[in-house]
């Protein structure tokens, strides 16, 4: 057993959630909620995000809410919305009742912003976007003054009540918030809160031409909903200060913000806007395809839920950013699929074998344990015949010291059936490719035992090559080649995009089983890796398989050497 495997201590945001329940804090009561923009699909870091959000509502008898927060009308789809809400059911999580919106609030959040003006505190500003750019100051410069700063509340009320009629252009105006252009924060500097889109909103409609800036809607909807915990990621830690400030000045309900380090993962993009670039540059099929490291591309690959979940509990949860091996994912959908899988029979790239002195006309059935590790799992019978299919690689006319497998004058087990010996290789006169083997087999070994005990040492998978099903084998393999050590990233991530990370492998052998098997399901190809059935482009009798993982753990090796 390993540190990771232990029962934990509190992360330091459940300890501070425990001890607001025991100080009677927000009277006992845990409040929190997941707030997607839907501009995009959830990739696993946000499943970092809102597994600990829901979690922890769980844990401490609370509630959690499912917020989209939607205030760019141009970016945002319903088909994000959807699919969001698909991916946080299928890790197992539930939101209950509790589905809201940020346009749900545009006009309590419009009425907080009149509010502000008649404090003083908000002024409408005529400065164009890149005058405020200018005006707002570098990270080592102060800000200066907008000349619009000064403008008497009626004015502003007046002003901000045309932007909101519709009387000026995109970008004529905006809203903003009068605090102290020379802070050092820059969030502080008179942060815009409201601008004129005249833009549809997939919720809205054409109610609203002025929208909130994600700032001020983000807090003020925390308020309205009675969130206890504001749990978000390290990158809002310095916009805290200016949702404190505005939940201050408004004297409304105030929530706490705690902020927790983003996932990274190595060998993976975890940006939604370079996700989008990846899908909209056709780099992949969609965002659900099984290269992405989307929710719907894993799912779609073959990761199940409690894989996942379980890795981000291994993952837990800190607040400094740190990059995970994306090893460790992997290990935990292999250890699932290990417990859950099925194994079965498929040759990736097949090479005939015909069993010279085993009958053309006879069919043996063989039984074959569905899955050693599950006793319940049962047995199947598997068809032999003396036409068979091994994988090329499982054959070296030359063999290598260590080559433990099929060669000239070679004998190997064919895994439950029967041991074979090569007698002889038939190639393709013109291209010298080996089409086929011509073996004989020991009628005496039924079941793949030697009778009289002899040792043989390699054991192959096959099929039948009268029973076989066609199908196609979808390799992946990692998003983004490994950057060199210690040299700086391209200045375009997409230098790094992995040109291998999709091998098609078509003509692939499945034994008959496989025949009809569901999309979405899940095998061990026996030597071979785990695979699932493609939810989109299989058909009855034509299975698609994509390889969520292969059988090489990578991540065991790694623990094992830092325990040495
Ligand atoms: P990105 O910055 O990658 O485009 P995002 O933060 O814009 O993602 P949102 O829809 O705003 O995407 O994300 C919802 C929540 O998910 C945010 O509150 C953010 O804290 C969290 N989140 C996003 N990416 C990660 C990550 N890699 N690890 C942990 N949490 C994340
Ligand atoms: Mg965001």
């Amino acid at each position: 057993m390993d540190a990771s495997e232990k029962t934990p201590a509190l992360d330091f945001v459940r300890a501070i959630v425990a001890d607001d329940t025991k100080t009677g804090r927000y009277d006992g009561r845990v409040h929190t909620r997941f707030p997607p923009e839907p501009n995009g699909y959830l990739h696993i870091g946000h499943a970092k995000a809102f597994g600990l959000n829901f979690s922890i509502a769980e844990e401490f008898g609370g509630l959690c809410n499912l917020r989209f927060d939607d205030t760019n009308p141009t970016a945002e789809e319903t088909e994000y919305v959807e699919a969001i809400m698909k991916d946080i059911r299928w890790l197992g999580f539930d939101w209950g009742d509790r589905l809201f919106y940020a346009s749900d609030y545009f006009q309590q959040l419009y009425d907080h912003a009149v509010d502000l003006i008649r404090r003083g505190s908000a002024y409408v500003c005529d400065l164009t976007p890149e005058e405020t750019r200018e005006y707002r100051g570098t990270l080592t410069e102060p800000g200066r003054n907008s000349p619009y700063r000064d403008r008497s509340i009626e004015e502003n009320l007046g002003l901000f009540e045309r932007m909101r009629a519709g009387e000026f252009p995109d970008g004529a105006r905006t809203l903003r918030a009068k605090i102290d252009m020379a802070s050092p924060n820059i969030n502080l500097r008179d942060p815009v809160i409201y601008r004129i889109i005249h833009a549809p909103h997939h919720r809205t409609g054409d109610a609203w031409c002025i929208y909130p800036m994600y700032d001020w809607a983000h807090g003020l909807s925390d308020s309205i909903e009675g969130i206890t915990h504001s749990i978000c990621s390290i990158e809002f830690e310095d916009h805290r200060p200016l949702y404190d400030w505005f939940l201050d000045q408004l004297e409304v309900y105030h929530p706490q913000q705690i902020e927790f380090a983003r996932l990274y993962l190595s060998r993976t993009v975890l940006s939604k806007r370079k996700l989008l670039e990846i899908v909209n540059g056709k780099h992949v099929k969609g965002w659900d395809d099984p290269r992405m490291p989307t929710l719907a591309g894993l799912r779609r690959r073959g990761y199940t839920p409690e894989s996942i979940r379980e890795f981000l509990r291994r993952v837990g949860v800190a607040k400094t950013d740190s990059e995970i091996d994306v090893a460790l994912l992997e290990h935990c959908v292999r250890e699932d699929l290990n417990r859950r899988a099925p194994r079965v029979m498929g040759v990736l790239r097949p090479l005939r074998v015909v069993i010279e002195d085993y009958p053309e006309d006879r069919v043996e059935e063989f039984d074959a344990i569905n899955n050693p590790e599950d006793p319940g799992a049962g047995t199947r019978r598997i068809a032999f015949s003396r036409e068979i299919y091994i994988e090329r690689d499982d054959f070296r006319e030359d063999p290598p010291k260590k080559f433990f497998r099929l060669a000239p004058g070679r004998e190997v087990r064919l895994k439950h059936a029967y041991l074979i010996t090569c007698e002889r290789v038939v190639k393709d006169e013109r291209t010298g490719e080996i089409v086929e083997l011509r073996c004989r087999y020991d009628p005496e070994s039924r079941g793949g035992e030697a009778p009289d005990g002899r040792r043989v040492k390699g054991t192959l998978h096959w099929v039948s090559a009268r029973h076989a099903i066609d199908a196609e084998v979808r390799l992946i393999d990692h998003q983004l080649v490994e950057g060199e050590e210690g040299q700086a990233p391209p200045a375009d991530f997409k230098d790094l995009l992995n040109p291998n990370s999709l091998t098609t492998l078509t003509g692939c052998k499945v034994e008959q089983s496989l025949e009809n098997a569901a999309p979405g399901s899940r095998y061990q190809f026996l030597r071979r890796g785990y695979f699932c059935v493609d939810s989109l482009d299989s058909a009855p009798g034509a299975p698609v398989f994509n390889r969520t993982v292969s059988l090489r753990d990578t991540w065991a090796k790694i623990e094992k050497s830092q325990r040495a």
